[in-house]
């Protein structure tokens, strides 16, 4: 139960709440918004939800959009990356 609500209000435990453009820097800052994440107790949230809206631009989750779309291209199979992520039975999973 904790954890669906976790799910539900992500945004309100991010680490990165509060900092201007944390969630979309530039490529210059990206480095610098990938150790913010490292220590975020929400990363795998905010990560789904990139993955799961195609999100295109900026680190989410720790991840850049180049990153997110490799693991998209490798990983077709994943209808819903916040089941994936929140370790629920994934449907279609090879
Ligand atoms: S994982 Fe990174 S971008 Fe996502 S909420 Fe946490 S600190 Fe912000």
């Amino acid at each position: 139960m904790m954890r669906t609500a976790a799910w539900n209000d992500w945004t309100v435990r991010a680490k990165c709440r509060g900092m201007n453009d944390a969630l979309f820097p530039d490529a210059v800052d990206q480095k610098r918004a990938k150790v913010v994440c490292a220590g975020c107790p929400v990363r795998s949230e905010c990560l789904a939800e990139a993955l799961d809206n195609r999100i295109e631009w900026g680190v989410w989750g720790g991840m850049t959009e180049r990153e997110r779309r490799l693991l998209l291209r490798q990983r077709p199979d994943v209808r819903s990356w916040r089941s994936a992520l929140n370790g629920e039975k994934v449907a279609n999973q090879a």
